[in-house]
């Protein structure tokens, strides 16, 4: 399959076929961002740089790219003028391009990004008093359909590849004026004070925004580890969360390959429930999914999972969901919190979000239950910028709709003949 075709989800919950790790450019050059520094050096010596020297740019070239976040050659000082033609000839460095910025009165800020071949995408990023979190897509779309979920009524797909995962966050970085102007070792005593090797307002990541990022493992992987090294992005795994509506078999491998933070968006307590509103629950089911998050690899009371719950009217919401919840996390003897967030609306969601009074009552009897069960406040709302709202031009009408339209269409034809 090419990379730039789009896949037409055929209705079931399987992964999407994977784009290289390097999406083909017109001109023919190779976008470097988004490899690692040995595929970097392996590419520089296919150029026709000796092993040492291959290896030795390699180096300079990854840390300009990911740790001071420069968009031109030229700007590689350590790197001998002769040599910077040499390397734009043959590589450029990307960034996702940006379709629309938008900025919503509560401060998230929402962009419409495209790749190069041409498919949208969005990211937003979340500040407050004493954090800013980037939520990053994986997906172009979500093969998966959760009921509640605008993502999900995209009907084409496309894995992002690294370079357009770990590019979201180098723009942030650009958008918003953060990369560091040096290394310490470079700088003088007075300019050092101002370094600023961990940013201050992009401090988080969660992998939140389109897509299943478990069904891209491998590219989400290789764009958190360009995140979490110390010469590239320099972020800790500590501060960055990875939530997946539950595909087990990626879970083990999420903690031991990638060892980030683990959210796991559970949503409903019962069989008939999940298997509704979460289709995949009935490929991986309520007990697997909890005996998987009891295994996952790093979880301890100071490294909690979070449990994700969409608040829905009637729907997952009366006390005796909750009192059912207690009783599961604590039957897996889970180190667990649970994250109630209100349902947000998109035009054409078949939910209304549960009245206040019974987020409120949900929330109370989980804490009693001795589990923490923050609500939490729906953010960017204005800009179709919160959770489950991100969905691209790509796909505006909802599935049921064009089932809708198809139905009429095969029902007006039949009249005709
Ligand atoms: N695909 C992954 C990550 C992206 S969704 C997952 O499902 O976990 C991020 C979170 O937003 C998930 O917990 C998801 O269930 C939730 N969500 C989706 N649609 C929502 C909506 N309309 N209102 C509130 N939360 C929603
Ligand atoms: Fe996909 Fe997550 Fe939306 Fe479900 S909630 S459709 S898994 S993005």
């Amino acid at each position: 399959m090419a990379d730039t075709e789009l896949m037409t989800i055929p209705g079931q919950v399987d992964p999407v076929p994977v784009a290289r790790d390097i999406t083909p450019r017109a001109d023919g050059r190779v976008d470097l961002i988004g490899l690692p520094r040995p595929r970097i050096r392996e590419l520089f010596a296919d150029a026709g740089l000796e092993p040492r020297q291959a290896k030795l740019r390699a180096k300079q070239v990854f840390h300009w790219l990911y740790h001071r976040g420069v968009t031109d050659f030229a700007q590689m000082t350590d790197i001998s003028k002769a040599m910077r033609p040499w390397l734009s000839e043959r590589f450029v460095i990307g960034r996702p391009n940006v379709l629309e910025a938008q900025h919503s009165a509560d401060g998230t800020r929402k962009w419409l990004l495209q790749t190069d071949d041409g498919h949208d995408f969005e990211m937003v990023f979340i500040p407050d008093e004493t954090r800013g979190t980037l939520c990053v897509s994986s997906q172009v779309g979500c093969t998966l359909n959760c009921t509640f979920c605008a993502t999900g009524t995209m009907r084409l797909v496309r894995n992002l590849t690294p370079g357009e995962i770990v590019g979201q966050v180098m723009l942030a970085r650009d958008a918003l004026g953060e990369w560091p102007k040096g290394t310490m070792r470079d700088l003088g005593e007075e300019e050092a004070g101002h370094y600023t090797a961990d940013g201050r307002l992009l401090t988080n990541i969660v992998m939140m925004g389109m897509g299943e990022p478990l069904y891209n493992f491998d590219h989400v992987r290789d764009a958190l580890h360009l995140v979490m090294d110390g010469d590239g992005l320099g972020l800790s795994k500590r501060r960055i969360t990875l939530s997946t509506s539950g595909v087990i078999p990626a879970m083990e491998r999420c903690g031991e390959e990638i060892g980030v933070n683990l959210a796991v968006s559970l949503h409903a307590v019962s069989k008939e429930v999940r298997d509704e509103i979460v289709p995949l629950n009935k490929k991986y089911g309520i007990e697997e999914l909890l005996q998987a998050c009891a295994d996952y690899p790093g979880a301890s009371n100071a490294r909690r999972i979070t449990f994700e719950y969409v608040m829905l009217k009637d729907k997952n919401d009366s006390d005796e969901d909750a009192r059912e919840l207690v009783r599961l996390l604590k039957e897996y003897d889970l180190p667990a919190k649970v994250n109630l967030i209100p349902f947000n609306p998109w035009p054409g969601a078949p939910y209304e979000c549960s009245t206040p009074e019974r987020v409120k009552a949900f929330s109370d009897i989980v804490f009693e239950g001795g589990i923490s069960a923050p609500v939490r406040t729906p953010r960017g709302r204005d800009i179709d910028a919160a959770c489950g709202q991100l969905k691209t031009a790509a796909q505006k009408k909802s599935r049921a709709q064009r089932d809708r339209e198809a139905e009429r269409k095969a029902s007006l034809q039949a009249e005709k003949t």
